[in-house]
C-alpha cells in the first residue's frame, strides 16, 4: 500500500470512529432512509433546506466502516452547499466509486475530502456501501418531508 492510500484508510477509520454529524436532527426538512441489504447497511439522514442552501445535515444508522465513513464525510462535503452543488458533488463522487473518473479529476483540488474512497472502485462489492449515503442523501432532498426507503439495488 502506497503512503497515500494508507493515509486515505486511516482518514476512513477516524471516521468510521467518530462520525461527524451523527445523531437526530432537529427542524428537519427532509429525511429518508436507505439500506444495503448486501452488506446490512442502514442508514437514516436528514436533511435541513433553508431556501436553497443544505444548512444541516446529520445522520444516523449502522453498517460497516466504509458506509458509516463515507456518510460521515458526506455530510462534512455537502452542509453549506446549494443543491446544485450537491448535485455535482454526487456526479463526482459516484463517478469516483465506480471507476469513471479520469485519474486527472482524482486529487483533493477536485474531490475535498471525498478523494480517500478513490480505492473503492477496485472493490465493486464496496461501491454500494460508499454511495449508499449519497441516494439516500438525494431522497431526503427530493422527497421534503416525506420518509421514504431507498435501495441501491
Ligand atoms: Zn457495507
Amino acid at each position: 500500500m502506497s503512503d497515500l492510500q494508507e493515509l486515505y484508510q486511516s482518514v476512513i477509520l477516524d471516521h468510521n470512529r467518530k462520525p461527524r454529524n451523527f445523531g437526530p436532527l432537529d427542524d428537519a426538512s427532509g429525511s429518508a432512509e436507505g439500506k444495503n441489504p448486501l452488506c446490512g447497511d442502514q442508514v437514516e439522514v436528514a436533511v435541513r433546506l433553508d431556501g436553497d442552501t443544505l444548512s444541516a445535515v446529520k445522520f444516523t444508522g449502522s453498517g460497516c466502516a466504509i458506509s458509516k465513513a463515507s456518510a460521515s464525510l458526506m455530510t462534512a462535503a455537502v452542509t453549506g452547499k446549494s443543491r446544485a452543488e450537491v448535485d455535482v458533488l454526487f456526479e463526482r463522487f459516484h463517478a469516483l466509486v465506480t471507476g469513471r473518473l479520469a485519474d486527472a479529476e482524482i486529487t483533493k483540488e477536485s474531490l475535498g475530502q471525498l478523494v480517500v474512497f478513490s480505492s473503492v472502485s477496485r472493490f465493486p462489492i464496496r461501491v454500494k456501501c460508499a454511495s449508499l449515503a449519497w441516494h439516500t442523501l438525494r431522497a431526503a432532498l427530493e422527497n421534503g418531508d416525506a420518509s421514504i426507503a431507498v435501495s441501491t439495488e
